[in-house]
């Protein structure tokens, strides 16, 4: 979190860097995809970018913060036309 510091109550008690766990036994991950080429050949697998996420706590109210940590790729990617789907 930004300065170390909860942005709901302004603790500086943050739990940071947690795995985030569940959806049926795999960490959660977000994911982008090459969109579809035009001329699609009859065999075509979209090539894709995904990342895990980290996940701050605060330790006074609650308050979580997201990260994804492999952003780098995935927004070179988004800026070539990757989409989630
Ligand atoms: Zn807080």
């Amino acid at each position: 979190m930004k300065n170390n510091k909860c942005p709901n109550c302004e603790s500086t008690e943050i739990i940071e860097n947690l795995d985030l766990r569940g959806g049926e036994g795999n960490p959660p991950y977000v994911m982008v995809s090459e969109p579809e080429p035009p001329n699609r050949p009859f065999i075509w697998m979209p090539k894709f970018v995904r990342s895990y996420i980290k996940a701050s706590v605060c330790g006074s109210c609650g308050y979580t913060e997201l990260h994804t940590i492999n952003y780098k790729e995935m927004n070179e990617t988004y800026k070539k036309g990757y989409r989630s789907k």
